[in-house]
């Protein structure tokens, strides 16, 4: 079974605007996914449902085979988020930052695991800096090791390289193929058609609060 899988999902917020009209989409375990579109395609709020984040209007949502809606606990915790904002408190410690970020999830510490999640992320000569003393990259980092303290299986990364310079995007799409090596179910948005292309096993394009096509990536090349 897919490890996600939406079926005729829509969004109406609360203002009337229609940012999703029936969306299907299954996610296989393992897979590395990118949502493509413009800006206001719908993809915050596609991947802000799946998380749990926001309520669907209609529709469904299943998370290892749990309703995101009524089963929200169990489903976040099979779920990392990186979202699009530089959120920490930059007067943190980067080891504090990823424990704590653990505790949320109500798991027990487990500084061996923070360990080697900072070191995945060649964070670990740093685990004693404030958020605030870190280059951009090393923020972007540490929100991905936020998101991964909780050992979760799939991580969501909202425009993981947006507005970022050609050498962090580089080091962006060098920690996704890391985290897929060790398994974990990757699912990003961007608006970089080569972004897609480069790191993605399926692309699906979104516009207008519509999938309008997903494909592997080879075939989708072929179509564009
Ligand atoms: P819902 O209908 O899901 O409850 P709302 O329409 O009440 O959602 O909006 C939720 C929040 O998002 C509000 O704080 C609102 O100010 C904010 N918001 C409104 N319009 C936008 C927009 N275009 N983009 C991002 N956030 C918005
Ligand atoms: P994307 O991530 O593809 O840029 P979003 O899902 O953030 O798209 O937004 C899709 C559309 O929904 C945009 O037009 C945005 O302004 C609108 N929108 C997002 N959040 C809200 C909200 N809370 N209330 C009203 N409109 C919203």
């Amino acid at each position: 079974a897919p490890i996600v899988s939406v079926q005729k999902l829509t969004k109406t917020y609360g203002n009337g605007f229609e940012a999703l009209k029936g969306v299907d989409l299954d996610i296989e375990e393992g897979e590395i996914l990118a949502l493509l579109g413009p800006n206001g395609a719908g993809k915050t709020t596609l991947i802000s449902i799946i998380c749990g984040i926001v309520n669907p209007s209609s529709g469904s949502v299943l998370v290892g085979g749990h309703d995101v809606v009524k089963d929200f606990r169990q489903t976040r915790s099979l779920i990392g988020l990186v979202p699009q904002e530089l959120t920490t408190d930059q007067f943190e410690t980067v080891w504090n930052t990823v424990s704590f970020s653990r505790g949320v999830y109500g798991k027990k510490p487990d500084p061996a695991l923070i360990e080697s999640v900072l070191k995945d992320l060649s964070l670990w000569s740093k685990k004693d800096n404030m958020i605030r003393e870190l280059s951009g990259g090393m923020k972007r980092r540490v929100l991905i090791a936020k998101a991964l303290s909780h050992e979760p299986k799939i991580l969501f990364l909202d425009e993981p390289t947006a507005g970022v310079d050609v050498n962090l995007r580089r080091e962006m799409w060098q920690v996704v193929e890391k985290l897929r090596a060790n398994g974990v179910t990757i699912i990003l948005t961007t608006h970089y058609i080569e972004e897609a292309e480069e790191i993605a096993d399926r692309v699906g394009v979104i516009n207008g609060g519509q999938l309008l096509l997903i494909e592997k990536k080879t075939a989708l090349m072929k179509k564009l």
